[in-house]
This record gives structure tokens, C-alpha cells and sequence, in this order.
């Protein structure tokens, strides 16, 4: 079913007590709201997982990681695998950030792999697309996140699919600073929509969460999620702080 759904990208931030007192926070301002209509996850880095479930097993915290191994165990030094992630009690996992698709050179492919791997251990894949700057000078911002979409998602079948949350990120508002404004990012989350109706039909695409996420903060969420295709975010910067990132959960 269709979710509201806000989730805190940490990416390589926060040390071992910064990210307990982080937590202890998050916990501590969710338990005092009765249950609203949003899904809360938080993504730290593997180190901190366990603490993240731990703390999270009374409270309203769903736990994700930020990545996974395209393999399923062995030889791969650093890696993790889904499998790991599954005994970790871990619930979602981000894939196809662009910063690992910049730094770590990952491909569609590569992605689409990860999906299955955390679709086999019953993992939810937060899916990452989205264009650069030049791409959307160029106005070829539609063709990008639909190859992006085809080649990473479309070889599910439509139960597997049921299992994905979609997250529109475009590239140049990713730690800019600079948003999408209300109106691109309802624009680009309606053609995501369409995609995943021509393909699995009105159905899936109906229920299929589809987060924004790109320098969303407690200013401009309200405004974003407004929007009847922005089901939520996924956030950056502003999830390192408590207040910032409780402000954005409350924000529907
Ligand atoms: C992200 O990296 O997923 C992200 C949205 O970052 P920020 O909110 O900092 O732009």
C-alpha cells in the first residue's frame, strides 16, 4: 500500500556517540506523537545497524542501510550482503545513490542486481533516480530516470515490484542546497507514476511510494509533500539533526 514515508540518509557521518544520542533523540520525540501517518526509517552507516535496531526495537524507527553487496558471500572484502543485512533485522536499504554511482562507478545494472539480492531476503530496495545539472539543462531529465527505472527496476515481476520505494533525487539539489521547487519534483514524481502504470498498471503504480529527496529540509517539506505524487522524502543533511528531521516527519 501507498505509504508516507520519510527516510534519513546518515551517508558517512556521525561517530558511535553521536549516533546514539541521535537516535535516543528520534526515539524520544516519535514516542510522544500518537501515530501519525508516516513511516519513519533511518539509514546509518552498517556500524551502527545493530545499535539502530537495538534502539529502534520499542519505537517508531524502522531501520535501512545505505548499500549492499551485488554478491552473495566470500571473497569480497568490505562488502556487505544482503543476507547480513536480513540477520541485522534490517527492513530497507538505499540503492543507486548517485554518490555511489559518481565515486563508486555503479551502473543500472549493477543496481538491478542489488535489487534482487535484497528482494531475495525480504529487504525493501529505496531506489535512487535522478539527473545532473547539464542533463536538465539539456532537458533530457525525463529520458535519464527512465533508463534509469527501465534498467534497474522493470525486470521485476509486478509482486516483486510491490516491494520497491522509489526516491526522485535529482543530482544537482543533492547537498546544494538547492531544491527542486514543489512543482519539478511533482512534474518528475507524475512521469515515474505513468512509467510504472504503463508497466505493472494502475494498481502498482498507484500504490508505489515515490520519495523526493535533494536539499529537502524543515523549510520546504511542507510544501513538497503537499504534492499528491510526493509521498515523502529521503533526506540528507537535514537528518543529522533531531529537530530538523522531526520537523520533516511532521510535516504531512
Ligand atoms: C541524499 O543524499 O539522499 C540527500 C537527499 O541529501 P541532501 O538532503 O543533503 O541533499
Amino acid at each position: 500500500m501507498r505509504r508516507n514515508i520519510v527516510a534519513g540518509n546518515w551517508k558517512m557521518n556521525k561517530l558511535f556517540s553521536e549516533a546514539d544520542d541521535l537516535l535516543f533523540s528520534l526515539k524520544e520525540e516519535l514516542d510522544k506523537k500518537s501515530s501519525k501517518n508516516v513511516d519513519v526509517i533511518v539509514c546509518p552507516p552498517f556500524l551502527y545497524i545493530e545499535l539502530a535496531t537495538d534502539i529502534a526495537e520499542d519505537s517508531k524507527i524502522l531501520v535501512g542501510a545505505q548499500n549492499v553487496s551485488k554478491f552473495d558471500d566470500g571473497a569480497f572484502t568490505g562488502d556487505v550482503s544482503a543476507s547480513m543485512l536480513q540477520s541485522m533485522e534490517v527492513e530497507y536499504c538505499i540503492v543507486g545513490h548517485s554518490e555511489r554511482r559518481k565515486y563508486y562507478s555503479e551502473t543500472n545494472e549493477e543496481i538491478a542486481i542489488k535489487v534482487n539480492k535484497l528482494l531475495e531476503f525480504d529487504i525493501s530496495p529505496i531506489v535512487c533516480c535522478g539527473e545532473i545539472l547539464l542533463e536538465r539543462e539539456q532537458g533530457l531529465q525525463f529520458k535519464v530516470v527512465e533508463k534509469q527505472l527501465t534498467e534497474s527496476l522493470f525486470h521485476l515481476s509486478k509482486e516483486e515490484f510491490s516491494n520497491i520505494i522509489l526516491a526522485y533525487e535529482p543530482v544537482w539539489a543533492i547537498g546544494t542546497g538547492k531544491t527542486a521547487s514543489a512543482a519539478q519534483a511533482q512534474e518528475m514524481h507524475a512521469f515515474l507514476r505513468s512509467l510504472v502504470k504503463k508497466k505493472y498498471g494502475q494498481n502498482a503504480a498507484q500504490n508505489l511510494s515515490i520519495l523526493y529527496g535533494g536539499s529537502c529540509n524543515a523549510a520546504n517539506a511542507k510544501e513538497l509533500f503537499a504534492n499528491i505524487d510526493v509521498d515523502g522524502g529521503l533526506i540528507g543533511g537535514a537528518s543529522l539533526k533531531a529537530e530538523d528531521f522531526i520537523k520533516i516527519v511532521n510535516s504531512f
